[in-house]
């Protein structure tokens, strides 16, 4: 029976390292990191994922302010909320909940974030630092799952790291991660075009499966003692389930995370801890 990687236990574990860094940078600085939210439009999901990202600010000592627009708000007064956001000396971190009204072009936002207060790091430079082997801020999930990772002892380096799916926000940014000297993974992402995806995933050390299908992953599409990551979040009869068939995979796999309970966690806390980051960078002048 595989192992139970726990995400909740684990971000409470950071978060208490974040908390602490946060009181650092207050006594050394006397600058208290800031987020700034931004919510456009009522949709109940983006407003709970913000609460529930606001709340975890406040837990550790992170300011957050909430900016909240009409689901008609012109792109034009988003960008310069933005551009304003971008200048304020209190805001470290800025955080445009997605998705955006269809008016909006969300790449033209994105674009918009200062590359200091990338703290999603789903802007350009941000991606472009990473992929140079030089990162600033990572996107909160991937990040969340090397962590998740590094830190239930999995080894990473010379293992074979298999990623399904190649969103910009979770399958890019994490293989260019793994990928990097010092984790040293090797690693091969899938999507929906790959032939014959099971003979792939069974090749994997670690899979990682991350393409919102509900329990897709079966048993007999991984090889016996893999660690399998679930980033899969799928509303399926009034309860959240993952990419993952669990019970049957959780009977061949050496190691997996629950939905919930496992990466949604570390997303969260991972934007504590670029918030942070943004702020001792810019103490720093960096
Ligand atoms: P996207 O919809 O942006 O991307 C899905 C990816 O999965 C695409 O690359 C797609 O391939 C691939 N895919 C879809 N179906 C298949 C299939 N049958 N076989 C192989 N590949 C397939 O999703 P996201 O990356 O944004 O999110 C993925 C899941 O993770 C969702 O359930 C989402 O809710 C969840 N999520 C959870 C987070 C958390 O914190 N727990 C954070 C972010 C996301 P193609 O490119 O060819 O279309």
């Amino acid at each position: 029976m595989a192992k139970l990687i726990d995400g909740k236990q684990l971000a409470q574990t950071i978060q208490a390292e974040i908390a602490q860094g946060v009181e650092r940078l207050v006594q050394q600085h006397g600058v208290r990191p800031g987020l700034a939210a931004v919510l456009v439009g009522t949709n109940p999901a983006s407003q709970k994922y913000v609460g529930n990202k606001r709340k975890a600010c406040q837990r550790v000592g992170i300011e957050s302010g909430l900016h909240e627009l009409s689901a008609e708000t012109p792109q034009v007064e988003l960008l310069d909320l933005v551009s304003r956001l971008n200048t304020d000396p209190l805001v470290h971190g800025i955080l445009v909940q997605l998705p955006l009204p269809p008016q909006i072009d969300e790449s033209a936002v994105i674009r918009a974030v200062s590359p200091h207060k990338d703290v999603d790091g789903f802007g350009p430079e941000s991606l472009g630092l990473l992929v140079s082997g030089k990162p600033r801020f990572v996107a909160c999930t991937p990040l969340g799952i090397e962590q998740l990772l590094l830190r239930n002892g999995v080894r990473l380096s010379g293992s074979h790291v298999v990623v399904v799916g190649r969103s910009n926000i979770v399958g890019k940014p994490l293989a260019m991660l793994l990928l990097q000297k010092g984790i040293d993974a090797t690693v091969t992402v899938c999507h929906s075009r790959t032939r014959d995806l099971a003979a792939v995933t069974r090749t994997a050390d670690v899979l990682v499966m991350a393409i919102g299908q509900p329990r897709f992953l079966k048993a007999d599409m991984v090889r016996p003692g893999a660690v399998v990551i679930d980033v899969g979040t799928n509303w399926v009869d009034g309860k959240w389930v993952g990419d993952v068939d669990f019970e049957a995979v959780a009977e061949v796999a050496s190691a997996l995370t629950p939905v919930p309970g496992g990466v949604g966690p570390m997303t969260v806390t991972m934007l504590l801890h670029n918030t942070l980051r943004a702020a001792q960078l810019q103490c720093q002048g960096t």
